[in-house]
């Protein structure tokens, strides 16, 4: 028989995170969903419960607010003691075409930071002593993989995955930041999304660029992070992956796959938590270059 494991899905309330939720569910795991709309997220577990799913309980979580993300923490520890697993979803793409700090930030604190504080607050709760171990699990893009990135100098560092640190990408981040407020980021490399600017997507494409390499070498750092505590500090794997172009909301239902093709990764990574391939970037239950 299997030990019970706890999973925390974020961004819960609809598309692929509740997908997630509901497959993780079906297989009789507990899954805390959050959303940051309780409204939302009370009508999704409900849901969920008609039918027959009863292993879903849920929690307000806004990754862009830090003491919403403390709050689960605290809820969660009180509530459970402790978590195996922590699948990142949220995310989020701003359709502004203007690429200005007020179109740009929310992308980062949802995409990026959201998901670096999320992590952070609930790293200590994960617990590495249950069957199939505990895991952290980011829903990044094939929008993060380093050939969008023309700054060859940045290439060079976020591909030498081994020597990541989470200090690095922060920089990496917060230069694009600054380029953006100095309005210098054209010809610094940042992705190219000329062949976008007339699409429904526009040049927003390059900030949501941006955030997704920055989570998929957050999860290298994370991992490097990681394996030098061993010894001292926890076994937890860590995976980057996409889900593929799906339909959602996010993307008016344009997307090829559907939700269930969506989660499959995501959930296949929760359920094996393969040994090979932690820290690094998945895509159709496959290793791919980042
Ligand atoms: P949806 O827009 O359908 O769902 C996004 C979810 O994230 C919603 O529940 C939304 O909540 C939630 N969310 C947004 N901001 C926050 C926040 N600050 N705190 C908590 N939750 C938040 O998108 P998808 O299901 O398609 O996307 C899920 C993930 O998959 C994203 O990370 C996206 O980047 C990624 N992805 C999606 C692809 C696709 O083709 N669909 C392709 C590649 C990656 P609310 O309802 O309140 O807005």
């Amino acid at each position: 028989e299997e030990a019970e494991r706890l999973v925390v899905v974020t961004g819960a309330n609809k598309g692929i995170g509740f997908e997630i939720v509901r497959q993780l569910a079906k297989e009789g795991i507990t899954v805390v969903l959050t959303a940051r709309d309780a409204t939302r997220g009370k009508e999704a577990l409900e849901s969920l419960k008609s039918q027959g799913l009863h292993t879903v309980n849920f929690h307000p979580l806004d990754v862009a607010s830090q003491e919403s993300v403390l709050a689960l923490a605290e809820w969660l520890h009180k509530t459970y003691g402790g978590i195996d697993i922590l699948v990142n979803n949220a995310g989020i793409l701003n359709l502004d075409k203007d690429v200005t700090f007020e179109t740009v930030k929310p992308v980062l604190d949802t995409n990026y930071f959201g998901v670096k504080n999320v992590t952070k607050a609930l790293l200590p709760l994960l617990r590495d002593d249950t069957a199939g171990g505990a895991q952290v699990i980011v829903v990044a893009s094939r929008f993060g993989q380093l050939k969008h990135l023309e700054n060859k100098d940045y290439v060079k560092k976020l591909s030498d995955r081994e020597h990541l640190t989470e200090d690095f990408v922060d920089s990496f981040v917060n230069h694009y930041l600054k380029d953006v407020v100095d309005g210098s980021q054209k010809g610094e490399g940042w992705p190219n999304w000329t062949d976008w600017v007339n699409s429904p997507y526009g040049r927003s494409v390059e900030t949501y660029s941006v955030s997704k390499v920055a989570v998929i070498a957050y999860v290298s750092a994370l991992h490097n992070t990681l394996v030098a505590q061993l010894g001292s500090g926890k076994k937890i794997n860590v995976f980057s992956c996409t889900p593929g172009f799906v339909a959602t909301d996010f993307n008016n239902n344009r997307g090829t796959k559907t939700v269930e093709e969506g989660a499959d990764t995501p959930v296949w990574l929760a359920l094996h938590s393969p040994k090979e391939g932690t820290g690094k970037f998945w895509d159709e239950r496959k290793v791919v270059d980042f």
